[in-house]
Protein backbone atom coordinates (compact mmCIF):
# COMPACT_ATOMS: atom_id res chain seq x y z
CA UNK A 1 0.00 0.00 0.00
CA UNK A 2 2.59 2.07 0.41
CA UNK A 3 2.67 2.91 -3.25
CA UNK A 4 -0.22 5.10 -2.70
CA UNK A 5 1.26 7.99 -1.08
CA UNK A 6 4.08 8.19 -3.27
CA UNK A 7 2.01 7.92 -6.43
CA UNK A 8 0.15 11.17 -5.27
CA UNK A 9 3.72 12.77 -5.25
CA UNK A 10 5.02 11.73 -8.34
CA UNK A 11 1.48 12.79 -9.88
CA UNK A 12 1.77 16.37 -8.48
CA UNK A 13 5.18 16.58 -10.13
CA UNK A 14 4.23 15.15 -13.36
CA UNK A 15 1.04 17.78 -13.27
CA UNK A 16 3.49 20.30 -12.50
CA UNK A 17 6.01 19.54 -14.93
CA UNK A 18 3.24 19.38 -17.74
CA UNK A 19 1.55 22.95 -17.07
CA UNK A 20 4.94 24.50 -16.73
CA UNK A 21 5.31 22.97 -20.36
CA UNK A 22 1.39 23.71 -21.27
CA UNK A 23 1.19 19.76 -22.22
CA UNK A 24 -2.12 18.87 -23.38
CA UNK A 25 -1.60 15.33 -22.45
CA UNK A 26 1.03 13.24 -20.23
CA UNK A 27 1.83 9.96 -22.35
CA UNK A 28 4.32 8.43 -20.00
CA UNK A 29 5.93 9.03 -16.91
CA UNK A 30 9.86 7.27 -16.25
CA UNK A 31 10.69 6.82 -12.70
CA UNK A 32 14.10 5.82 -11.66
CA UNK A 33 13.78 3.03 -8.75
CA UNK A 34 16.27 1.53 -6.82
CA UNK A 35 16.21 -1.98 -6.56
CA UNK A 36 16.15 -1.81 -2.44
CA UNK A 37 12.90 -0.13 -2.94
CA UNK A 38 10.13 -2.52 -2.69
CA UNK A 39 8.16 -0.82 -5.35
CA UNK A 40 6.01 -2.44 -7.94
CA UNK A 41 5.64 -1.23 -11.35
CA UNK A 42 1.87 -3.47 -11.60
CA UNK A 43 0.59 -1.20 -8.51
CA UNK A 44 2.04 2.33 -9.21
CA UNK A 45 0.20 1.76 -12.75
CA UNK A 46 -2.99 0.72 -11.24
CA UNK A 47 -2.71 3.58 -8.62
CA UNK A 48 -1.59 5.95 -11.18
CA UNK A 49 -4.82 5.10 -13.07
CA UNK A 50 -7.12 5.71 -10.37
CA UNK A 51 -5.36 9.37 -9.36
CA UNK A 52 -5.21 10.56 -12.82
CA UNK A 53 -9.08 9.75 -13.61
CA UNK A 54 -10.42 12.95 -15.68
CA UNK A 55 -6.81 14.94 -15.80
CA UNK A 56 -4.48 14.95 -18.63
CA UNK A 57 -2.58 12.44 -17.12
CA UNK A 58 -5.36 9.81 -17.69
CA UNK A 59 -3.89 7.19 -19.32
CA UNK A 60 0.09 7.64 -19.18
CA UNK A 61 2.26 4.93 -19.00
CA UNK A 62 4.31 4.58 -15.72
CA UNK A 63 8.23 3.29 -16.73
CA UNK A 64 10.36 1.98 -14.11
CA UNK A 65 13.67 2.21 -15.07
CA UNK A 66 15.58 -0.09 -12.26
CA UNK A 67 19.19 1.06 -10.77
CA UNK A 68 21.25 -1.50 -8.89
CA UNK A 69 22.69 -1.70 -5.11
CA UNK A 70 25.80 -0.19 -5.29
CA UNK A 71 28.07 0.83 -2.39
CA UNK A 72 30.82 2.57 -2.52
CA UNK A 73 34.38 2.29 -0.48
CA UNK A 74 35.57 5.00 1.64
CA UNK A 75 39.49 3.83 1.23
CA UNK A 76 39.82 2.90 -2.48
CA UNK A 77 36.83 4.61 -3.79
CA UNK A 78 35.21 1.88 -5.81
CA UNK A 79 31.74 1.38 -6.47
CA UNK A 80 30.81 -2.41 -6.75
CA UNK A 81 27.48 -4.08 -7.05
CA UNK A 82 26.24 -5.88 -3.51
CA UNK A 83 23.46 -8.34 -2.78
CA UNK A 84 21.36 -6.19 -0.56
CA UNK A 85 19.46 -9.26 1.01
CA UNK A 86 22.42 -10.88 2.32
CA UNK A 87 23.41 -10.19 6.09
CA UNK A 88 26.48 -10.59 5.15
CA UNK A 89 28.35 -7.33 6.24
CA UNK A 90 29.57 -5.76 2.59
CA UNK A 91 32.89 -5.44 1.99
CA UNK A 92 34.98 -3.53 -0.77
CA UNK A 93 35.50 -5.85 -3.71
CA UNK A 94 39.20 -4.39 -4.49
CA UNK A 95 40.69 -3.40 -1.29
CA UNK A 96 38.53 -5.85 0.95
CA UNK A 97 38.04 -2.45 3.20
CA UNK A 98 35.03 -2.50 5.36
CA UNK A 99 34.26 0.88 5.49
CA UNK A 100 31.52 1.44 2.32
CA UNK A 101 28.78 3.31 2.23
CA UNK A 102 25.32 3.30 -0.24
CA UNK A 103 25.65 4.34 -3.40
CA UNK A 104 22.39 3.94 -5.16
CA UNK A 105 20.12 1.39 -5.02
CA UNK A 106 17.40 3.76 -2.59
CA UNK A 107 16.26 6.00 -4.87
CA UNK A 108 12.64 6.80 -6.26
CA UNK A 109 12.48 9.81 -8.62
CA UNK A 110 10.80 11.17 -11.48
CA UNK A 111 13.63 11.22 -14.31
CA UNK A 112 11.23 12.74 -17.31
CA UNK A 113 7.67 12.54 -18.36
CA UNK A 114 6.73 12.86 -21.93
CA UNK A 115 3.93 14.68 -23.15
CA UNK A 116 1.87 16.32 -26.13
ZN1 LIG B 1 38.19 -0.56 -1.49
Amino acid sequence: MHELPLTYRIFDQAMKAAEENKAVRIDAVYLRVGEMRDFVEEITQKYWDYISRGTIAEGARIRFLRVPAAARCSACGEIFNFDWRSKEPTTCLKCGGEDVSLYSGSELEVVRIAIV
